[in-house]
């Protein structure tokens, strides 16, 4: 079999007939590119959320189809032969008519999927279409035949055996003759219910989906060119990281830089699947290339913000010279299936962060029986409005001096809680959101704009 690259996709290189004309053209640009996984065009996924929330205004509601409806025809006005593509959406749009309907009465986890996987499937439809119309051999491959997760709906959870062996068995041959164009983000449990992967997922099928076929490649087109040193909407000065090692684009991930699902580079990482991201607007201007091994390490490679942390504060006198407190604690969040992100103790008092992976995006909750439970061996202080900053980089634990630097800059700020020296990679601190994105432009202008 020849080697396969596999190339996502976001929002906005699928937003509209221009977009889609420049990742088409992106696409042919790569001979080895068999595998296009695509998300929803730009906007559609926070419309079909709403939805699927339950709109109790019928104007609104109207309002939603309308703008669905505009966001997928102004595509379809501009493909020679939209027949097919449009009697698909309108079949979508009907069963989101229908799903948007009874959300409005009842809400569940199991229709929202249902009703955001519509994005990926509508705007599949016409990526394959104008692929077709600009001469390419492209079919659409409904990914939920191949992409099994649990039944954990908004965060499904892929069951890696099964979608090896169904992609090999499905997908892969295919991929040999056409170019196959996928839905990213969306699956499906082993009793055929659509499932999602959580906010942002499409980053992560697409490279489940490179692992399973074997692919030689990922590239992940979206609005920037690479990976940056920080998000350049909050500090434009932020400049593109030309290679990164998996572990520090994973840090970066995981602590919220937005680019990537922090779930993206586990499948890559695990076959060694270079990574490459990149601009579908401006593909001449490169970008970051993902790898095991790169050329050079700095001490301070990024920094990322990840707003809507909660804290929980812990306060007790009994934890005075005492042991066990901890185990105690620790029980009763295990009890709650509560994980914890961050965690600073001092005699009396432990102060955590609510891990907040599976929560696209909004603040985690303390379970009220948990909060009542863990009273009964200290006061609890929650507190909401925070964000952590993550400074990403090498050998921070056993490098001099950087800590005046870093705090030096950061002296007009009031730090809530920091994390140093349990990772080489990273150190981190909360703040107030009011502060936290001066404070990144502030930190930024010290250690990556000098
Ligand atoms: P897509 O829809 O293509 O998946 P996203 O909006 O999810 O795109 O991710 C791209 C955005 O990530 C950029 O527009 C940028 O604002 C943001 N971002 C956050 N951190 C970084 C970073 N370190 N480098 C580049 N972009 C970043
Ligand atoms: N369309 C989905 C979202 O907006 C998935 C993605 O774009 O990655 O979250
Ligand atoms: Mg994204």
């Amino acid at each position: 079999m020849n080697p396969i690259n596999v190339a996502k996709f976001g929002g906005t290189s699928v937003a509209n007939f221009e977009a889609m004309s420049r990742s088409a053209h992106v696409i042919e640009q790569n001979q080895k590119t068999h595998l296009v996984v695509i998300s929803a065009c730009s906007g559609v996924t926070n419309l079909l959320v709403e939805l699927a929330n339950g709109v109790q205004d019928s104007q609104r509601k109207k309002d939603i189809f309308e703008e669905l409806k505009s966001i997928h025809f102004s595509v379809l006005d501009q493909l020679s032969d939209p027949i097919y593509p449009e009697q698909a959406i309108l079949e979508i749009l009907e069963d989101i008519k229908k799903a948007a309907d009874s959300a409005s009465f009842q809400s569940s986890d199991k229709l929202t999927d249902h009703l955001v996987a519509c994005g990926e499937l509508m705007s599949t439809h016409l990526f394959t279409q104008l692929l077709i119309e600009r001469g390419n051999s492209a079919v659409r491959f409904d990914i939920r035949t191949v992409l099994r997760t649990d039944t954990q709906f908004g965060k499904g959870e892929p069951q890696l055996e099964e979608i090896s062996q169904l992609a090999q068995a499905k997908l892969a041959p295919l991929c040999q003759k056409h170019i196959v164009v996928t839905q990213g983000f969306i699956g499906s449990d082993s009793e055929g219910n659509t499932t999602t992967l959580g906010r942002g997922g499409s980053d992560y099928s697409a490279a489940l989906i490179a692992e399973s076929v074997n692919a030689c490649g990922l590239e992940i087109w979206t609005d920037v060119p690479g990976i940056y040193t920080t998000d350049p909407r909050i500090a434009p000065a932020a400049s593109p990281i030309p290679e990164i090692s998996f572990s520090e684009a994973s840090e970066m991930a995981n602590y919220g830089a937005k680019i990537l699902h922090p779930s993206t580079l586990l499948p890559a990482l695990r076959h060694q699947i270079p990574v490459f991201v990149g601009s579908s607007k401006e593909p001449e201007k490169g970008g970051t290339w993902i790898k095991q091994k790169v050329d050079s390490s700095p001490l301070f490679r990024a920094l990322t913000l990840r707003c809507n942390q909660t804290m929980v504060t812990l306060h007790s006198p009994n934890m005075f010279h005492a042991y066990g407190f901890l185990a105690e604690v620790f029980k009763i969040l295990a009890k709650y299936q509560i994980s914890v992100d961050l965690i600073t103790t001092s005699e009396v008092s432990v102060a955590l962060t609510l891990d907040q992976t599976n929560t696209n995006g909004k603040a985690p909750e303390l379970p009220f029986e948990a909060q009542q439970e863990l009273e009964k061996l200290c006061t609890v202080e929650i507190e909401n409005n925070l964000c952590l900053i993550a400074l990403i980089g090498n050998q921070m634990s056993d490098s001099k001096g950087y800590a005046k630097q870093v705090f030096g800059a950061l002296e007009d700020f009031n730090l809530r809680m920091i994390c140093y020296g349990a990772s080489q990679h990273n150190l981190c601190f909360l703040l107030h959101e009011s502060e936290s994105k001066r404070a990144v432009q502030v930190l930024h202008k010290e250690l990556f704009e000098k």
